[in-house]
């Protein structure tokens, strides 16, 4: 279970509302017993349930189980897609290892306003379905230009291209390191933004494959092909 508060030995972690309800109701949680915590940073905890109520109660953390995990250097930066689409990125990214989801508004981009809480419950849900105890950190929307200008030149951004280019897996195995994969919205990226992101120089085009593959697929498909290029 997520907790925003930090962890130790000794913490008492107070729960309630929707949290509180899946442990006394749906995991029938009653006093000593035991519970797994996660607070993003810390790894995961070990913790024994005490003053339990009808709609609350207190969980005693008692030791570490894991420590902070090793979570690839691994950025994804994709245009805010429509809301199904961009929770299911956002969900996939998180199981999949990310470290950072970074939105990015282009030309085409057709969804100006992002939910961030939304995408961060659907985040820290998957983290939790998927044994993670790092949740990915969530940016908020930025202008391509922004983004563009002020990319670090020590991470390699793999910039996912419908029009064509070398292999994914070929390339990202050919700049090994701290990178980002960059993905375009519904409309794909107009000429004048490919040119421009071509000219970052830590920009490599790379390609999925000959069909036009949806935004939040390529997102899966470019992350999939980078977690196995870096081993992870
Ligand atoms: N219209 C569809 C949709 O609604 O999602 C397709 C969108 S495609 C243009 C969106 C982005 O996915 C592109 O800008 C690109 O970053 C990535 N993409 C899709 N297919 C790709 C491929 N075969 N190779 C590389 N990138 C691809």
């Amino acid at each position: 279970l997520f907790v925003e508060t930090p962890l130790g030995a000794g913490a008492a972690v107070r729960i309630d509302g929707g949290q509180a309800h899946y442990l006394l109701s749906v995991m029938r949680v009653k006093a000593g017993d035991p519970v797994k915590l996660f607070d993003g940073a810390s790894g995961e905890w070990l913790a024994v349930a005490e003053q339990v109520g009808k709609r609350d109660l207190t969980l005693a953390v008692t030791e570490q189980l894991r420590a902070p995990e090793q979570v690839p250097d691994l950025w994804l930066v994709a245009a805010p897609l429509k809301k199904g689409r961009i929770d299911w990125l956002a969900e996939k990214a998180c199981e999949l290892g990310v470290a950072r989801l970074v939105l990015v508004e282009t030309r085409r981009t057709v969804v100006d306003r992002v939910n961030l809480d939304r995408l961060r419950a659907h985040m820290i849900e998957a983290a939790e379905q998927c044994g993670r105890t790092a949740v990915p950190a969530l940016d908020p929307l930025r202008k391509l230009p922004a983004l563009r200008r002020d990319w670090p030149a020590d991470r390699q951004l793999f910039f996912a291209d419908e029009t064509g280019g070398p292999a994914a897996l070929d390339t990202m195995r050919a700049h090994a390191g701290p990178a980002a994969i960059l993905i375009g919205p519904e409309g794909g990226f107009d000429a004048e933004e490919r040119d421009a992101i071509r000219a970052i120089p830590a920009a490599h085009g790379i390609s999925l494959g000959p069909r036009i593959l949806r935004a939040d697929t390529a997102a899966a498909a470019a992350v999939s092909l980078w977690m196995a290029a870096a081993g992870d």
